[in-house]
């Protein structure tokens, strides 16, 4: 999926919630995970172990307690020296097909690589709110029961909880985006930065409202760097999150463990 760069920046903000076993497990991981992926430079970038080493931390931590096997479809992470450019073919509904190229910070492609661009991707660059990586990374546990639909395989006893609180939290979103879309005064380019002081209004990136896929990489994305943002909007998505990904990025405290 896709992930448009848009105005707001991202951030790996070093996982402190971590307890010390915690960081050992995603020591090992990151070990592993750079024992089994193939890093590929692309349009001339050149890859290096800061560069294997910081994505590999950054897309470990999603999968801290889920484990490694979540991101066993792929085996090729590609890096550019700056986002990139897809071209696109959309048919709408008269039938009429549109041709164009979209920039992208990130690309998980379903069975295929991810694709990231690094200026994105490097924890260095100070991006807060916002981290390709895991977005993209989350995106490939999404995948792992077929096209991203914003569930991942979950255990019996999460599915009812997810798909209610997933659609429930999804919705309200949807609607306060429309609600913010239809304050923008017609002289504002809604695509705009002049936007933005509408947009920055929502507790979410808006482009967690694109479809359910997006919202969960969204929202996932935000548990991790903005645990804050996520928990004051949407408390019972917040609660979801922790069981799931069995972390507490506010408090540090170990999510339930699923049954
Ligand atoms: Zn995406």
């Amino acid at each position: 999926m896709p992930r448009n760069g848009g105005a707001s920046p991202p951030t790996c903000r070093s996982p402190g919630h971590l307890d010390e076993a915690e960081r050992r497990l995603l020591k090992k991981q990151c070990e592993a995970f750079l024992a089994a992926k193939q890093f590929s430079g692309a349009a001339g970038f050149a890859i290096d172990d800061g560069v294997r080493i910081a994505i590999a931390l950054q897309a470990c931590l999603p999968a801290l307690h889920l484990g490694l096997s979540g991101y066993r479809d792929f085996v090729e992470i590609v890096v550019y020296p700056d986002r990139f450019v897809a071209p696109r073919k959309q048919v709408d509904e008269a039938g009429v097909v549109h041709e164009y190229d979209d920039e992208l910070a990130g690309e998980a492609m379903q069975g295929g690589p991810v694709v990231l661009s690094w200026p994105d991707a490097d924890p260095a660059a100070g991006h807060v709110g916002y981290n390709v990586v895991i977005h993209e990374f989350v995106h490939k546990l999404d995948m792992l029961d077929g096209a991203p639909d914003g569930a991942p395989p979950l255990l019996a006893g999460m599915r009812e909880r997810w798909a209610r609180t997933m659609t429930e939290t999804y919705e309200d979103f949807c609607v306060r985006v429309d609600r913010i879309e239809a304050a923008i005064p017609r002289h504002v380019d809604p695509e705009s930065a002049a936007a933005d002081a509408w947009y920055d209004r929502l507790p979410l990136d808006p482009y967690a409202a694109t479809d359910p896929g997006e919202f969960f990489a969204v929202t996932a994305e935000t548990f991790f760097t903005a645990p804050q943002a996520l928990a004051r909007a949407y408390p019972a998505l917040y609660a979801l999150f922790r069981d799931y990904f069995r972390q507490d990025p506010l408090t540090g405290a170990p999510g339930l463990i699923p049954r």
